[in-house]
C-alpha cells in the first residue's frame, strides 16, 4: 500500500497495530465501526472468546464464539497473540489473521482491554498505537451501558464496578480521547491513527524516492 496515494511509488508502510480501549459504555465499540467504514486498509481483529453471545451478535463477525476446551487448545497451540480473563470470561486474539494483515501493509485494529494491550507491547512494541477512550461523567457510562440494554442489571451493575479498575490503567496508552461528543471523539482517533500511519519510520522505502526526486532535479 502506499503511504496517502499521492503517486509515491515504491514508497510501502509497515501495517501498525492500533489498539483502542476503554471501560465498556465508553463509546468503544462505535468508534470501532466508524474507524473501520471510513479507513481503507483497516482491518479488525475478530477475538476469539468464550462468553455467550448476546443477542444481535453474529459468530465470525463480532467475535469466534468458542467453549473452553477450544479456547484452552488456541492457547496451548500458540494461536493467540494475547489472551486475558475479562469479567469471567476468557477474551483472545487469534494470531494468523494480524499477522497477514501486517506482512501485507494493512493496518489492524483491536478491540481489548489493557491486559492485552500491555501483552501486543511486550510483544511488537514499535508497531503498537494504542488509545484510551474515557466518558465524559459517570452518569454517561450508566447511561450508555443502559440504553445498550443488552446485558441484565446485574451485569451493568458489575461493569460499572469494574470500570473503575480498567480506568485506572490510562496512563500505559499513548493517547487519550474523551467522549463526550461521538463525532469529535472519531476526528480524534482518526487523526491519531493517520499522524502515526505517516511517521517516518513507518515508511518503508523514503529514501529511494527521495533520491529519485533529487535526481531529477539534479538534471
Ligand atoms: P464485551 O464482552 O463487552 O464484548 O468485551 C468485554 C471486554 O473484553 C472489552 O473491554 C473488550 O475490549 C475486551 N476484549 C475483547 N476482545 C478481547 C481480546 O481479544 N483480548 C483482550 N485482552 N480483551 C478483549
Amino acid at each position: 500500500m502506499t503511504t496517502g496515494g499521492h503517486g509515491t511509488d515504491g514508497v510501502e508502510r509497515r501495517g501498525l497495530m492500533f489498539v483502542l480501549s476503554s471501560p465498556s459504555g465508553a463509546g468503544k465499540t462505535t468508534l470501532s465501526r466508524m474507524l473501520i467504514a471510513e479507513t481503507p486498509g483497516l482491518q479488525m481483529s475478530i477475538s476469539a472468546t468464550t462468553r455467550p453471545m448476546r443477542p444481535g451478535e453474529v459468530d465470525g463477525k463480532d467475535y469466534f464464539f468458542v467453549d473452553q476446551k477450544r479456547f484452552e487448545l488456541m492457547v496451548e497451540n500458540g494461536e493467540l497473540l494475547e489472551w486475558a480473563h475479562v469479567f469471567g470470561n476468557r477474551y483472545g486474539t487469534p494470531r494468523g489473521p494480524v499477522e497477514a494483515a501486517l506482512a501485507s501493509g494493512r493496518d489492524v485494529l483491536f478491540d481489548i482491554d489493557w491486559q492485552g494491550t500491555q501483552q501486543l507491547r511486550d510483544r511488537s512494541g514499535k508497531d503498537v498505537v494504542s488509545v484510551f477512550i474515557l466518558p465524559p461523567s459517570v452518569a454517561a457510562l450508566e447511561q450508555r451501558l443502559h440504553t445498550r440494554a443488552q446485558d441484565s442489571d446485574e451485569v451493568i451493575r458489575g461493569r460499572m464496578k469494574k470500570a473503575g479498575d480498567e480506568m485506572s490503567h490510562f496512563d500505559a496508552y499513548d493517547y487519550i480521547v474523551v467522549n463526550d461528543n461521538i463525532g469529535i471523539a472519531f476526528e480524534a482517533v482518526r487523526s491519531i491513527l493517520r499522524a502515526e500511519q505517516l511517521k517516518r519510520e513507518r515508511q518503508v522505502g523514503l529514501e529511494g524516492f527521495v533520491r529519485g526526486l533529487r535526481n531529477q532535479l539534479e538534471k
